[in-house]
């Protein structure tokens, strides 16, 4: 299933995409995308439902980012190989962990906003893994369990604020805007194995990042496991877990985002994002489109 949340910001309804990709409102069905519904027995429900019976949405509608109430954002630094050389950091004996505030989560299509006097704000494409039940020190051989689905992260980062401003990477990973999520999440059944996606991402239609997630140095077996090492992951937690080489960081020299731009990208199986670029503006706090 893909299930995705529409409408205005901040009033999403819950919905699902149709194998004809028509968008079907779930709203009298469940509340929201979150705990309940992202539970093995919730997801159960939704696979029964005669989607023919359920109101159509109409295209070109806004979608949100497609998991509600997130109470944690939680991201994988330096996961492959490529981009930690790129990076001129050395290869983590064990995974980096870092937070993107909740309060960054946006839409998929929804414009970025550059922070006040960014001059080195990056993309990042990469593989989401949104969390489906309670899970506290999980063996790696039970941790896909935990795991409702996988969604396409822009994971926006102003390398300044990260990497220059003393610690720690947080400063440039949670500016508003910095967190587009989405189309949809697509549920762990429909995406089968998460470790063979190809994913890619462009700036104005050049292409800067080409990659797949066979090349993780952890995969997300051993990342759910891990991280559950050290704290408990929630329904609805996302974990995205890494890029792969090709961010403005690493070019020589380095190029990063500009009001006007206009970043694509996308993975396998899991749908593609559009933003465009503004400049900050006091005034544009909550996301727009
Ligand atoms: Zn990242």
């Amino acid at each position: 299933m893909k299930l995705l949340r529409y409408g205005s910001v901040g009033v999403e309804r819950p919905g699902l995409l149709d194998a004809e990709g028509c968008i079907r409102d779930l709203g009298g069905v469940i509340t929201d995308i979150d705990d309940a519904t992202l539970s093995p027995a919730g997801l159960a429900r939704l696979a029964a439902l005669d989607l023919a019976a359920l109101p159509l949405v109409p295209p070109g509608t806004r979608l949100g980012p497609p998991v509600a109430h997130v109470r944690k954002f939680i991201a994988i630094g330096l996961n492959y190989s490529d981009h930690a050389a790129e990076s001129n950091l050395p290869v983590p004996d064990e995974p980096v962990i870092f937070m993107k505030a909740t309060s960054c989560l946006q839409g998929p299509d929804d414009d970025v906003m550059l922070p006040p006097a960014s001059t080195k704000s990056d993309w990042e494409v990469e593989l989401g893994v949104v969390i489906g039940t309670r899970a506290s020190h999980v063996a790696e051989a039970d941790a896909l369990a935990h795991v409702a689905g996988y969604v396409v992260v822009n994971d926006l980062s102003e390398r300044a604020y990260q990497m220059e401003r003393g610690g720690t990477w947080d400063k440039g990973k949670g500016c508003d805007t910095f967190g587009p999520v989405g189309p949809w999440l697509v549920t762990s059944d429909e995406v089968g194995d998460a470790q063979t996606l190809s994913m890619w991402l462009s700036v104005n239609g050049e292409r800067r990042q080409t990659g797949n997630t066979r090349t993780m140095i952890f995969n997300v077996t051993h990342i759910v496991s891990y991280v559950s090492s050290f704290m408990t992951l929630m329904p609805g937690d996302i974990i995205t877990t890494g890029t792969p080489p090709g961010v403005g960081l690493g070019m020589n020299p380095p190029q990063y985002l500009k009001p006007g731009d206009t970043i694509t990208l996308g993975i396998e199986k899991l749908g593609t994002q559009r933003q465009r670029v503004f400049a900050y503006s006091p005034d544009q706090k909550r996301p727009r489109r």
